[in-house]
């Protein structure tokens, strides 16, 4: 069990767990987590920081893409031991704290369970989730626009996985970090590279389309998301291949 931290962009780490991933944005000494992968990797974010020469003491805040539990997972124990402040758009707010469920049902992944994947994976997450839902309390919810943290990322929203779902632009780093806008690898897709995540895992799959125009202007050498690795070129060619790669 362990974690993979590449600097994909200056200052920008990705930090892979085997089914999801974060991002450790440093500026100075100071650094912006974003996402926090399951409530079983808490032992890796510590790890991931461990590996760029920084502790848990170091965070100044914590960005979501977006409330699912594989991106939310030691938002509370951070927030709490380390007094850190919690962004989240306005709309994914509900989400995160639990009030509205935005995820795929347990009743749509056991009608699927003769899939072998679904099977192994579903054995996989089951533990990492744990058995009580993480609920995440004090979220200071953006809309969109620069945000004033570690790294002055850019808050582009991009609804569809969820409501509120949204992606940080990096542009002084030349990164985009997109969540799970889209991914390039997941145990349950069939193929790699960029592509939107399996239709059952959204709220509105059409909506996740439209919602990757919105990212194909933006200046960036590199494209990090919450699932699979880093994708090296500009958000037009990853968003170019995810629509390719994804039927309606
Ligand atoms: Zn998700
Ligand atoms: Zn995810």
């Amino acid at each position: 069990m362990r974690v993979d931290v590449v600097e994909v962009a200056p200052g920008v780490h990705h930090a892979r767990a085997k089914h999801v991933s974060w991002v450790l944005v440093t500026d100075g000494t100071d650094v912006t987590l974003v996402d926090s992968g399951y409530p079983g990797d808490r032992a890796r974010v510590a790890a991931s920081l461990e590996a760029i020469g920084r502790s848990p003491a170091d965070l100044s805040a914590i960005l979501l893409t977006h409330g699912h539990p594989d991106h939310i997972g030691s938002v509370e124990h951070l927030r709490r031991v380390h007094r850190l402040p919690v962004r989240v758009h306005e709309r994914e707010v509900a989400n995160a704290r639990g009030q509205r469920i935005e995820q795929v049902s347990e009743a749509t992944l056991l009608r699927m369970l003769w899939r072998p994947d679904v099977m192994v994976w579903l054995f996989d997450v089951l533990r990492l989730k744990g058995a009580r839902p993480e609920r995440l309390r004090d979220l200071e919810p953006f809309t969109a626009g620069r945000l004033d943290v570690p790294g002055a990322p850019v808050a582009v929203p991009t609804p569809g996985h969820t409501s509120g779902h949204t992606s940080f632009h990096l542009p002084d780093r030349g990164a985009l970090l997109v969540g799970d806008a889209l991914m390039t690898g997941h145990a349950l897709a069939r193929q790699s590279g960029p592509q939107l995540l399996p239709a059952f895992f959204n709220t509105d799959t059409a909506q996740a389309r439209a919602s990757l125009e919105r990212l194909r202007g933006l200046a960036a050498e590199v494209v990090v998301p919450g699932h699979g690795p880093a994708f090296h070129g500009s958000p037009d060619v990853a968003v170019r291949q995810a629509l390719d790669r994804s039927p309606r």
